[in-house]
């Protein structure tokens, strides 16, 4: 059975291999050319780890055991050590390569292409890319990320509500100071901190407002004193409007996997981990020939990701809540333990 993955992201070659795997006949459309950056925090947690492992991957990186949170000038902090394992920081570049050359060697074809239309019968999906050629198949994994144009195509975007949150990510030339995941609170965003290399660290910033990297970054008085003169290393990325909602994650043979999904946040750092738990559900339910199981199961392997996530968001949202948010975390140390222990 032919199966084609719309989009040559992270959770587009994880599916693209789970399905070679799994016997089928996998293509993969990609419509950058090269090995695509995004704007992440480039936190493996130890799900997404261990679902690389399942297909053979082990991505070079830096092993971390904790989150630390901290608020913007350092005076509070609070520790927890993850719970199931390490997880790593791998330079995003670094994770594709590596999903690319293993979906190279399971025979799974590339094409370096857009989809710009698609239209389905009873028998399976025909593809039209940017250059006019086509590409037919019996299932489509829609793994075209956040803005997904499939999700748009088949008519399952829904409205999304609340705070317009975006993320900005640069990387520093710097020996990474922590075995863990740092994550700084100012009254109004968030500074995510990753080690990616023996000598480069990542810092995706998140938030609602505009601006440039170096002026948000003035908010995080804590790390700036941290990083130091550590000169920054490459562009600037970023993305967003971070929250994106789909009706329903199946359209008759189109199946919506990944962030095209649905993506809540990226403060709980685990949009990698879900995306591989749902390619997996998607491949199962090609393979069982029951498209219908697939959105029950995407409702099983994201919902403690939506809910923990969600939760976070709303009670930092308003400045009351989020001003108290590190000092009680820093005072109740076995508590935030706990909270940690849910949310990975
Ligand atoms: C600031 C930030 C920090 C984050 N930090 C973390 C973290 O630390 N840990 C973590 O696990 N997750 C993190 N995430 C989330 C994570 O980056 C995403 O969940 C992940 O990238 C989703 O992968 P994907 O393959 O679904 O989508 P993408 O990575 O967006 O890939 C989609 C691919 O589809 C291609 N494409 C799009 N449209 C078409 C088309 N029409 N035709 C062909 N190709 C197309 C694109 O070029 C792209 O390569 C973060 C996200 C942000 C924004």
């Amino acid at each position: 059975m032919r199966v084609a993955v719309v989009g040559g992201g992270p959770v587009g070659l994880y599916a693209a291999c789970t399905a070679a795997l799994a016997g089928l006949d996998a293509v993969v459309i990609e419509k950058r050319s090269g090995i695509p950056d995004k704007a992440c925090g480039e936190g493996l947690m130890p799900q997404a780890l261990r679902a690389l492992r399942e297909i053979d991957i082990d991505p070079e990186g830096i092993d971390f055991r904790g989150i630390r949170y901290l608020d913007a000038t350092g005076e509070w902090q609070a520790h927890a050590t993850l719970p199931h394992g390490h997880g790593r920081g791998v330079r995003r570049t670094t994770l594709v390569a590596a999903l690319r050359g293993r979906a190279r060697e399971l025979g799974v074809r590339h094409v370096t292409n857009r989809v710009v239309e698609h239209a389905q019968n009873a028998r399976g999906v025909h593809l039209g890319l940017a250059d006019g050629a086509a590409i037919d198949a019996e299932v489509v994994l829609a793994c075209d990320g956040l803005a997904s144009e499939l999700r748009r195509q088949t008519e399952l975007e829904a409205v999304v509500r609340g705070p317009v949150r975006f993320g900005l990510r640069q990387h520093f030339n710097a020996v990474p100071w922590s075995d863990d995941v740092e994550v700084y609170w100012s009254e109004d965003s968030e500074a995510y901190v990753t080690p990616v290399a023996a000598d480069l660290v990542g810092v995706a910033l998140l938030g609602e407002r505009g601006g440039p990297f170096e002026s948000r970054l003035n908010r995080f008085p804590a790390l700036l004193a941290r990083l130091g003169a550590a000169a920054a290393v490459g562009p600037v990325l970023g993305a967003g409007p971070l929250r994106r909602r789909a009706r329903h994650v199946r359209h008759h043979r189109v199946l919506l996997v990944g962030d095209a999904a649905g993506y809540v946040d990226a403060l709980t750092g685990e949009g990698l981990a879900v995306g591989f738990l749902s390619a997996q559900a998607a491949v199962a339910a090609v393979t069982d020939g029951d498209l219908d199981r697939y959105p029950k199961a995407w409702q099983r392997v994201t919902r403690r990701f939506r809910w923990s996530t969600d939760a976070l968001l709303r009670a930092t949202s308003r400045p009351a809540p989020r001003s108290a948010l590190m000092p009680l975390a820093g005072s109740l140390p076995s508590a935030f333990e706990r909270v940690v222990r849910v949310m990975t």
